[in-house]
């Protein structure tokens, strides 16, 4: 798990930040995810993460990893 997992669930009520889903009808910790990827230079502290649904955090890392191959 994250170690900013709390911290970001907190503060997001534990709703995924992008379609507001509650993490509890999902039965599972939402993932932390990378507002501005570390792969393009951005950095791991909180004003950087976000709570994401699964759905959220697929579709994200399609969007910012599908051309670079
Ligand atoms: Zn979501």
């Amino acid at each position: 798990m994250n170690p900013f997992y709390h911290l970001v669930a907190d503060r997001a009520f534990h709703r995924c930040e992008y379609c507001h889903a509650p993490e509890l009808v999902f039965n599972f910790p939402f993932e932390v995810e990378h507002i501005f990827p570390t792969s393009r230079g951005g950095v791991n502290v909180e004003i950087n993460l976000a709570l994401a649904c699964r759905l959220a955090f697929l579709t994200l890392f399609l969007i910012t990893n599908w051309h670079q191959k």
